[in-house]
């Protein structure tokens, strides 16, 4: 019996605009990290088609 493997990483809370594959979490670049002073943005890129951006996040306290 094959055992499945549980994946307990992060779930993907995004998918690629353009291929619908899920997105990759990348570290921020300086910009990004100047932006997030302000808004809390993350950084994903795409593993199908390479495409990169940044999503706000909403952090539930
Ligand atoms: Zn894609």
């Amino acid at each position: 019996m094959a055992q499945a493997k549980p994946q307990i990483r992060e779930k993907v809370e995004y998918t690629c605009p353009k291929c619908k594959r899920d997105l990759e979490r990348i570290n921020r670049t300086t910009i990004d990290k100047i932006i997030g002073v302000i808004v809390p943005i993350r950084r994903y890129k795409c593993m199908g088609c390479f495409w990169e951006g940044v999503k706000i996040y909403h952090s539930e306290n």
